[in-house]
């Protein structure tokens, strides 16, 4: 052991979306001081994202925090940073349907409270659709009723939150989605609507990395384990944990170090590494697992990729120079008299059906006159191949139609998300197919035992919001994943936990 120089292990983190960034500052808060961020793309955030329309700053990624409560970290952050101050009361909903006139809202969201419980069913093993429980729950409250009046309501209302749920979900078909979906899912309670806030969490995450550190269009084409990887380094301080001397099995004989996984990038540059995190979309993932790891995945962690399922879901931003609707209206909804619970898809002839559900952002001091339109699945991808020109005169003539006024001028901007084809994500985020349950998200947030190297453990790891079972689609979810391998690294190191440690209740 003559000449070796114990050294702070270093490790690579791929991807400063929320995932990697809450990775790398959790690892800093540890002590470990040699770790890096690489990130394809231009921005950090990942998913998380804002962009200026005007002068307000909107999210084009994450808007509502999944769960106001103090369990939820992400919450806990903005709310302790006094940020949630800024936050409006909840708007008023409206209600139109196709024949021109207000639906009383009542009534409205009544029905609708209904339809989501019913959708919000944590089946366990059942193999069933959502679409097919739907169909089968609602019928049978809508025949419970002795109104006909009252069940031609409720038909159009289900079939209204069949079509928001697909925008939560992402996909174009609820008979495509598991039933099982929320089998292992952590309901953290109530959603908060954070507009132009959210970004502000990837601020507060970046606080104290080191800029250097964070190395912006260094697209990963190639991670190279469960190797042996040579390099001539400069030899930085000794750490002053001795334990970190019982693990580090890479050592320098002089300058000459040994490392089992080397990093490749899209330009060339090598990083070698003694550990990597890898906190890609289950999107990107989809596309490019094959040929992103040397040796290839195992087996039953390619085949949980594949199983997954990863949405889309497109946020049409449309600016007015004045507000055609009502001071203190949140959402509008339109509903469709044609429109069954029974099968609820989407229909990209008839993309515009699709386009049911309208926020309005606010306050109107920070963000003036802008409406957000959703949609998701297929008609995702459709709204991301049209000219605003084209998304402008159709929304408009569909406005116009709803609220029966002729005179609703255009947009004076339209501004749509294109995660469908950023080929750095390839979507929104992970759902269940039918017959899959969370818990193959285990498999995929297991990290790779080397086969060559098996002492040489934690080689690959894994985070993001796919690997999350009870978080998964969310950005508290990515966040923890983070911190659950930062924690396996500094267990591994036998590190004792940093004080912010608390904010992360188990899940
Ligand atoms: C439109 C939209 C709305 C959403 N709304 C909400 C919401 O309201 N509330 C909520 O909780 N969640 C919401 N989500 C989901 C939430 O944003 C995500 O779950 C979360 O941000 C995912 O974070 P992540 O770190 O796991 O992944 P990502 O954010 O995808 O980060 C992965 C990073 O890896 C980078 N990368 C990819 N390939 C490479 C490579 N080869 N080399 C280097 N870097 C690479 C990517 O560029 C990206 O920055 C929304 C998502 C979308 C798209």
């Amino acid at each position: 052991m003559k000449g070796m120089t114990q050294r702070s292990p270093s490790i690579v983190v791929v991807g400063a979306g929320v995932a990697g960034l809450a990775a790398a500052k959790r690892l800093k808060e540890y002590g470990f001081d040699d770790v890096t961020v690489l990130e394809a793309s231009e921005k950090v955030g990942g998913r998380v994202a804002a962009a200026t329309i005007g002068s307000a700053c909107v999210d084009t990624g994450a808007q509502y925090i999944h769960g106001a409560t103090d369990e939820n970290p992400v919450y806990c952050l903005l709310k302790n940073s006094g940020l949630l101050s800024q936050v409006s009361e909840d708007g008023s909903e409206k209600f139109y349907n196709n024949k021109r006139q207000e639906v009383d809202a009542d009534v409205a969201t009544r029905v609708y409270k209904i339809g989501e419980d019913i959708l919000r069913y944590h089946g366990s093993s059942t193999g069933k659709s959502l679409g097919e429980h739907f169909a089968e729950k609602t019928k049978a409250v809508i025949d419970s009723s002795e109104d006909d009046e009252m069940k031609i309501r409720m038909q159009n209302v289900f079939a209204l939150v069949g079509k928001d749920m697909l925008i939560d979900i992402g996909a174009s078909d609820l008979h495509s989605v598991s039933l099982d979906s929320w089998e292992y899912y952590t309901n953290m309670g109530e959603d908060l609507d954070v507009p132009g806030l959210m970004f502000r969490l990837v601020d507060m995450l970046l606080e104290d990395f080191p800029k250097e550190r964070l190395l912006m269009k260094r697209e990963v084409s190639k991670i190279k384990w469960d190797g042996s990887f040579s390099a001539v380094k400069d030899v930085p301080a000794p750490p002053s944990d001795e334990s970190l001397s019982a693990h580090t099995e890479a050592v320098s004989e002089g300058n000459v170090r040994q490392y089992p996984v080397c990093i490749v990038c899209e330009n060339g540059e090598e990083i070698l590494t003694d550990h990597v995190i890898v906190t890609v979309s289950l999107g990107f993932l989809k596309a490019q697992a094959l040929n992103l790891f040397s040796p290839s995945l195992p087996a039953e962690k390619m085949e949980v990729i594949n199983k997954l399922c990863f949405g889309n879901i497109a946020k049409i931003f449309l600016e007015y120079e004045q507000a055609f609707w009502e001071d203190g209206v949140g959402t509008f909804s339109f509903i469709y008299e044609d429109d069954s619970p029974t099968s609820v898809s989407t229909n990209t002839t008839q993309w515009l059906k699709n386009i049911q559900l309208f926020s309005v952002l606010r306050p109107k001091e920070r963000f003036g006159n802008i409406l957000i339109g959703w949609c998701p699945g297929d008609i995702a991808d459709l709204i991301e191949t049209m000219t605003e020109e084209d998304l402008s005169s159709a929304i408009t003539e569909h406005l116009r139609m709803f609220f029966g006024k002729s005179d609703i001028p255009p947009p004076k901007s339209v501004h749509s998300t294109k995660w469908g084809s950023n080929r750095f994500i390839k979507g929104s985020y992970t759902y269940l197919p039918v017959g899959v349950n969370g818990q193959v998200m285990d498999t995929l947030a297991q990290p790779l035992m080397g086969s060559h190297r098996p002492t040489v453990n934690l080689q690959v790891m894994f985070a993001g919001e796919a690997t999350m079972k009870s978080l998964y689609g969310t950005v508290h979810g990515a966040l923890l994943s983070g911190h659950r391998e930062a924690d396996r690294l500094a267990k591994h190191y036998n590190k004792d936990p940093p004080s912010t440690a608390s904010l992360d209740k188990q899940v």
